[in-house]
């Protein structure tokens, strides 16, 4: 293994662990639920299952082929193995986030498709979907979050939480927090008893994705 591959497998495996701390953080999971990723060529870092991301150490360092072979490290990779591996079969994804963060798994409940109350909706590609259900872990609950995850970049897995991706780890984080904010704001909205949130329209939506291509510093500002 060279060494320069090697700093960027430790490199990237830092990342991971400092944002699935901040998954547990800023209140998206709660224990060692959800699970991170990051793809440096063929291999992907993901956490290990079941451990408390406190407790992550570099010693931990866990990584896959894209085929789910354990390349890197001993501790058990999460059981959302096949989740994040299809992120990365059929996108350019460089990280996938997956939580339970309460608001958006609320949503993921009561709606197939979470109301677009917000511009926010065109972070994500467009009005958010919502994959059918299936038990955690399994190559079921891969297949409908790719149905649900065409042509966008995040969406929600029924009765369970969300899964976004990004060419960063905190593009794809950045997208969860969004998600989960958008949720949060249908429910309040929609609470309000007698009265029904107004939702922008596929075009109005559209029209913000293009924008939103210029948002933001000029390229080489920062
Ligand atoms: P892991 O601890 O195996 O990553 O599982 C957590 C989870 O969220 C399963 O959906
Ligand atoms: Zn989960």
């Amino acid at each position: 293994m060279s060494g320069e591959w090697r700093d960027s497998i430790e490199r990237a495996w830092d990342a991971v662990v400092a944002t699935a701390r901040r998954t547990a953080s800023e209140g998206l999971v709660v224990g060692t639920s959800g699970n991170v990723s990051a793809r440096v060529g063929g291999t992907v870092l993901v956490t290990p299952s079941g451990v408390p991301y406190d407790r992550l150490r570099p010693e931990d360092l866990t990584g896959v082929d894209l085929e789910g072979n354990q390349v890197l490290g001993t501790m058990a990779p999460t059981s959302e193995l096949p989740l994040h591996l299809a992120v990365y079969r059929n996108t350019g994804a460089a990280a996938v986030v997956h939580t339970h963060a309460v608001h958006a798994t609320a949503v993921s409940a009561l709606v197939v498709e979470v109301p677009s109350v917000h511009y926010a909706a065109a972070m994500l590609g467009g009005p958010v979907r919502v994959a059918a259900y299936a038990r955690y872990g399994t190559d079921e609950l891969a297949e409908n979050m790719l149905t649900a995850l065409r042509d966008r970049t995040g969406c929600l897995l029924g009765n369970h939480g969300t899964v976004t991706y990004g060419a960063s780890l905190d593009e794809a984080y950045d997208r969860t927090a969004q998600l989960e904010w958008l949720c949060r704001l249908w429910l309040t909205a929609s609470s309000v008893p007698g009265r029904t949130p107004a939702l922008l329209t596929p075009e109005q939506l559209s029209d913000v994705g293009e924008a939103l291509k210029g948002y933001g510093q000029p390229r080489g500002n920062r």
